[in-house]
């Protein structure tokens, strides 16, 4: 067993978890019950963590969260150009304003 993933908010390690199923890749929560026991924010010896079985899959297991959750911030979270300091939407890819590309998206 190998620990790829903890978070103080449980529902993160589920979303984890979730983006590992769709790629196929069995994992486990543990340290669910002792969190949920505490309520609201867990002291950091009992954040819930997510572990896969198969050392083989830990490092793709990782990128595939750590892509996964830089993904669900960006799409969130407003971003300042580089080139003229507009904030622009999270939709957007590319500045309204001088059209200076947003290098830190995918
Ligand atoms: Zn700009």
């Amino acid at each position: 067993m190998h620990k790829v993933y903890s978070s103080q908010d449980v529902t993160l390690v589920h979303f984890a978890r979730s983006v590992l199923e769709v790629n196929k890749i069995d994992s486990v929560i543990l340290r669910e019950q002792l969190s949920g026991a505490v309520g609201g924010l867990a002291p950091l010896d009992t954040w819930p963590e997510l572990w896969v079985h198969d050392a083989a899959e830990l490092e793709q297991a990782r990128q595939l969260i750590a892509s996964a959750m830089k993904k669900s911030d960006t799409l969130q979270t407003p971003w300042i150009c580089t080139g003229c300091g507009e904030k622009i939407e999270p939709q957007f890819t590319q500045c309204w304003q001088c059209e200076t590309e947003w290098e830190s998206r995918d």
